[in-house]
């Protein structure tokens, strides 16, 4: 299977439903280069029902944009929070997520991104971290992920910083991905 962290480089027919469904996700999705991408965002003060309609929003945007993760960021809200699929039909969120501990152990792996459609780069991960933070209600969470989980919650810590997979690729990838989205860009 391909490595596609949030991307949804699904090669399977979606019915015409799921198709429009997710083409719909995609539009409230910040696409590259949106400003907001490069943005840091402010950690949550308040675990209010502002912040739980936001998980909501995202959770639901994620399953339609068949994205394994997204971050507050990729909705234009400059707020440290994220969603992510542990397995399957169980979604978390994450507030302030901080990687307390992250193996020495890498590997160089395709990514996507729902904010960057149409194409992955190889970017370097570690293999195992553990994560910490709040869920939206404001409980502690501690996750201790392996592989495919691991590079996502990498990759969506990084977008609440500003960093995209482009930033963290080699300057070949970085260059060849920059070719196909700058030619799109102008087309829409
Ligand atoms: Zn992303």
């Amino acid at each position: 299977m391909d490595e596609h962290v949030e991307g949804q480089v699904i090669e399977e027919e979606l019915d015409p439903e799921r198709e429009t469904r997710r083409r719909f996700a995609l539009a409230q999705i910040r696409q590259y280069p949106d400003a907001a991408l490069k943005m840091q965002a402010r950690a949550v003060e308040q675990f209010d029902d502002e912040l739980r309609d936001l998980v909501r929003r995202m959770k639901l945007l994620m399953v339609d944009a068949h994205g394994i993760g997204l971050a507050a960021t990729q909705v234009g809200v400059l707020r440290r929070v994220f969603v992510f699929q542990l397995a399957e039909d169980d979604v978390r969120a994450i507030v302030n997520p901080e990687i307390v501990e992250r193996g020495d152990e890498t590997e160089v792996s395709d990514e996507g991104c729902l904010s960057i459609q149409g194409v992955t780069v190889p970017v370097e991960r570690s293999l195992h971290v553990v994560i910490e933070g709040k869920d939206e209600s404001g409980e502690d969470v501690r996750y201790e992920l392996d592989d495919y989980e691991a590079r996502c919650v990498q990759h969506e810590t990084d977008h609440l910083d500003g960093v995209l997979m482009l930033d963290r690729t080699t300057p070949e990838a970085r260059r060849e991905a920059l070719g196909v989205l700058r030619p799109r860009i102008v087309l829409t």
